[in-house]
């Protein structure tokens, strides 16, 4: 099967070719696996912190991706639910324990055993994969598979991000970054919450006049202050000059959630914390780490039923490096989707 491999990690300042195309052999199901026919994958901010070594891959090669969307080509022999020819998708989540006691308590996504698509596991930047059938999805019909992929990260962890701001409908949200995450949760917040206002912040003017186009009512750079202050604001960027500059623009009580599993160089704009400006007044601050299943499968039900259909671009298996580049280099509109032939 052709597949784009990760062999070394790199700076992609200095290699933009960071994956290889490869012929690889088809991955053999375990007995409670499934083997899946890729139809598309989706691109995510995390490949860039996988390929630079923010978050490495424990070994090399591997095969990036986790929102993979497939065919059921073949089953191992221990496999009850799901059967040859069903479509399904796979998410970050790859595998956890099970016994722990996060997993215990529905949070398998802070299990220390947590392992991730694509990054502990080869994932769908290729032809074929393999996953256990339990962390395998059902894709609601009214979704293509290009338009499904980027719904099981970019939509189900901001669908989680959303969750943990403890919105209320009429309260106003901020939105710093304007990614593919960032642009599903304004279209989920708009159906969920439609009396709750959407501030956006991002770096560039396409953003910016994206996010108006879709219902945002202010969009201004990130180190604007917004005409008001805001209940709550997901931050999906890579820098920590957007958390500095999102505290300030929090309400009194409110909540910053930071979406993003690594951040980058920038950490002297912390010095700039003021204390009174940005934290005092029980202002919090909460992380947002991997996803469960049941995040994946709420999500993709509220997707359904309130058909939530993300822009995305597509490129070929074979442009998977171009894409990581225009999403290093900022040129986003929407989710950048992998289609296999
Ligand atoms: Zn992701
Ligand atoms: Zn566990």
């Amino acid at each position: 099967m052709k597949a784009m491999v990760l062999e070394a990690l790199c700076s992609l300042k200095e290699n933009q070719m960071p994956l290889k195309l490869m012929e690889l052999p088809v991955p053999v199901p375990g007995e409670k696996e499934i083997l899946l026919k890729v139809s598309a994958c989706g691109v995510c901010h995390t490949e860039l912190d996988e390929i630079e070594g923010r978050t490495p891959p424990p070994r090399l090669p591997i095969v990036p991706g986790h929102q993979v969307v497939g065919r059921v080509e073949a089953v191992g022999s221990r496999v009850n639910a799901v059967k040859t020819g069903d479509r399904v998708g796979v998410a970050w989540i790859f595998s956890a324990c099970g016994e722990c006691k996060f997993c215990l308590a529905g949070n398998e996504n802070l299990c220390p055993a947590f392992t991730a698509t694509g990054r502990d596991a080869n994932g769908g930047y290729a032809q074929y994969m393999t996953v256990a059938e339990n962390f395998a999805y059902a894709i609601p019909d009214v979704f293509s598979d290009v338009q499904a992929a980027p719904l099981l990260c970019a939509g189900a962890i901001g669908y989680r991000s959303l969750r943990l701001t403890g919105l209320k409908d009429g309260q106003r949200l901020g939105l710093t970054g304007f990614g593919a995450s960032a642009h599903l949760v304004l279209k989920m917040v708009r159906h969920c919450y439609p009396s709750s206002e959407i501030y956006v912040f991002a770096r560039s003017a396409e953003e910016r006049s994206f996010a108006i186009e879709l219902g945002a009512v202010w969009a201004g750079d990130t180190a604007e202050r917004a005409p008001h202050k805001l209940d709550s604001i997901i931050d999906t960027t890579p820098a920590w000059e957007p958390v500095v500059a999102a505290l300030a623009n929090l309400e009194s009580g409110g909540r910053l959630v930071i979406n993003a599993i690594r951040k980058e160089g920038d950490k002297r704009s912390l010095l700039d914390l003021d204390y009174p400006l940005h934290l005092w007044q029980e202002k919090e601050l909460k992380s947002v780490a991997n996803i469960t299943r049941n995040d994946v499968k709420e999500f993709l039900e509220l997707a359904a039923k309130m058909n939530l259909q993300p822009e995305v671009q597509v490129f070929a298996l074979e442009q998977a490096n171009k894409a990581l580049i225009e999403l290093k280099t900022g040129r986003i509109r929407g989710a950048k989707v992998l289609k296999m032939d």
